[in-house]
């Protein structure tokens, strides 16, 4: 296995929640790619540490890590 691979996709992949966690912060409207309806931010998550960003319908979500 390509931990290297791996590794660097995963970096990828939070860079890019990082980048949709600051524009749903400052205002911006992102809307969902299955259903085109805005993303909304909860930060209202059990853990402390995360937030979800979903969808009306729920086809995205997806947790964020707040550092
Ligand atoms: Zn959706």
């Amino acid at each position: 296995m390509d931990f290297n691979q791996l590794n660097k996709q995963r970096a990828a992949s939070f860079n890019q929640q990082k980048q949709l966690l600051k524009k749903l912060s400052a205002g911006q409207t992102i809307l969902c790619e299955t259903c085109h309806k805005p993303l909304k931010l909860n930060l209202a998550v059990e853990a402390a540490q995360k937030g979800q960003v979903c969808c009306e319908k729920g086809c995205t979500q997806i947790e964020l890590e707040i550092a």
